[in-house]
């Protein structure tokens, strides 16, 4: 039943390369080499998608996309950012529990969203990056 990733991810049972953190949403980076880069912002409860978030949590996650954005800003200087919710199958939702993609961009990446230092990280190189943005957080979590 409770199978949710995300969910798992936000109570801490699953390993994360966590950004930021609240109690109504957390951030994190996602872990799939194709989205290298996408910092994940989700409430922490389980909201399916977009049309179920309560004005609170629409609140709460916004904020910190708007927060970590300036934090990816002030460590990496992007070129630009994305900042994207897929929302049901056939838009290219995969895990159903509302997120949101920050992307940061470089230039040249027409097609796909690449972080600027690596094609594939690891682990280690996820929590790096994770550290980096923390550490220019406004406030830290
Ligand atoms: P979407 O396709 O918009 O529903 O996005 C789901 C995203 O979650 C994909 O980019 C996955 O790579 C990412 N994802 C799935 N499982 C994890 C995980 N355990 N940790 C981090 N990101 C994940
Ligand atoms: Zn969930």
């Amino acid at each position: 039943m409770d199978e949710c990733i995300f969910c798992r991810i936000a109570r801490g049972e699953a390993r994360a390369s966590v950004v930021a953190r609240s109690s109504r949403a957390m951030a994190f980076m996602d872990i799939a080499p194709v989205a290298a880069g996408h910092v994940l912002i989700i409430p922490t409860a389980h909201v399916a998608d977009i049309y179920e978030l309560s004005d609170e949590d629409a609140a709460a996650v916004m904020q910190m996309a708007v927060r970590v954005a300036r934090a990816l800003w002030a460590a990496f200087a992007p070129a630009g950012l994305n900042l994207i919710s897929s929302n049901g199958r056939a838009a290219g939702q995969d895990v159903f529990h509302f997120h949101l993609h920050l992307v940061p961009r470089v230039p040249g990446d027409g097609i796909r969203f690449r972080w600027p230092h690596s094609d594939r990280p690891d682990r280690d190189e996820l929590d790096a990056l994770a550290r980096e943005i923390r550490s220019h957080l406004e406030i830290a979590s």
